[in-house]
């Protein structure tokens, strides 16, 4: 690589203390939600409250004193903002407030308020763009793990929003996330590949990508994934970087890998089940095919790994 890949990936920025040493207060919430200095992020089937923007000014999120929430299903302590540019001071005190449909209604009916974190991340200032993403993890898993795995019983939120914990056999369950690799494979012209996905719409591309299985190691799925994916057989993978992707519990770990001595680039054959079709495209092939092509968005990895081989920016970027 020519440089570094970017360490601004728009959803690995942080300008929040977790304070995850706290969380074990059992009063930490209800204090929390009785100081006025405290600020809540509601969190509503999946999105966050935005601010109202004014004329060109850029999107934030809204957060608002703990009064302005009286209810929630789901109260999460994400930490001490840090920031200095934000309205509140730093060393503010952040919850997340999951909210049910009704409640959010209540709270803001216009739906345009509601924004989603892949829509507006790249967006965002670092503060904001860490704390969602931070509130949307969670909030993903408490919405998966209501239950018990060992005797199915409904658990309750402990640890500040952190653990979930089973009444009846104290099983406490953990929140998870889901490593998927993704892999930019370059052949010895230095051409990428790209695919189209059977689930996306016919003309976007992006990397072949898939979830690590169990007792399986990063650079195994490369391997394998890409293989399953494409035929081609790959060597040499290389980590790039690593993005959390909380749609719903994944993090996207960015690797590049180059063809296996003895692999033909024509060789390549997409599976025709996940991915439909893969062509390989040179920075020329790539400029040219801007026009009729969509590629991934610019909050994802796919997006920061692409340009980066690519050297500039990619003027074909769609949202998604
Ligand atoms: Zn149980």
């Amino acid at each position: 690589m020519s440089q570094p890949f970017p360490a601004r990936l728009p959803l690995v920025r942080q300008d929040v203390d977790r304070n995850a040493g706290v969380r074990a207060d059992p009063g930490l919430i209800d204090r929390l939600r009785a100081d006025p200095a405290t600020r809540v992020l509601p969190i509503a089937r999946g999105r966050a409250l935005a601010a109202e923007q004014v004329d060109g000014s850029a999107p934030r999120l809204d957060l608002l004193p703990p009064d302005a929430i009286p209810t929630a299903e789901t109260w999460i302590y994400l930490g001490l903002s840090t920031s200095v540019s934000s309205v509140e001071a730093p060393g503010t005190p952040l919850l997340a407030a999951v909210l049910t449909d009704a409640a959010a209604s209540a709270l803001q009916s216009e739906e345009l308020r509601w924004a989603g974190l892949r829509s507006i991340a790249a967006h965002l200032d670092d503060r904001d763009a860490g704390l969602f993403t931070e509130a949307i993890a969670v909030a993903n898993w408490h919405d998966s793990h209501r239950f018990c795995p060992r005797c199915g019983t409904a658990t309750d939120t402990v640890q500040a929003g952190w653990v979930r914990l089973c009444p009846v056999d104290n099983v406490e369950v953990f929140p998870r996330t889901d490593p998927a690799v993704i892999v930019r494979i370059t052949d010895d012209a230095d051409r990428i590949l790209l695919g189209s996905n059977a689930l996306w719409e016919p003309n976007r591309y992006s990397l072949l990508a898939g979830f690590v299985e169990p007792g399986e190691s990063f650079e195994a799925a490369v391997l394998r994934e890409t293989h399953e994916e494409s035929g081609l057989r790959v060597a040499n993978p290389v980590y790039l970087g690593s993005q959390p992707w909380p749609f719903p519990a994944s993090i996207m770990v960015g690797f590049g890998a180059t063809l296996a001595d003895d692999e033909a680039p024509h060789a390549v054959v997409p599976d025709g089940e996940e991915i439909l079709e893969l062509r390989w495209f040179s920075r020329e092939q790539l400029r040219e095919a801007f026009a009729e092509i969509l590629l991934p968005g610019p909050s994802s990895i796919a997006h920061a790994i692409v340009a980066d081989w690519y050297g500039s920016p990619l003027e074909s970027a769609q949202d998604g």
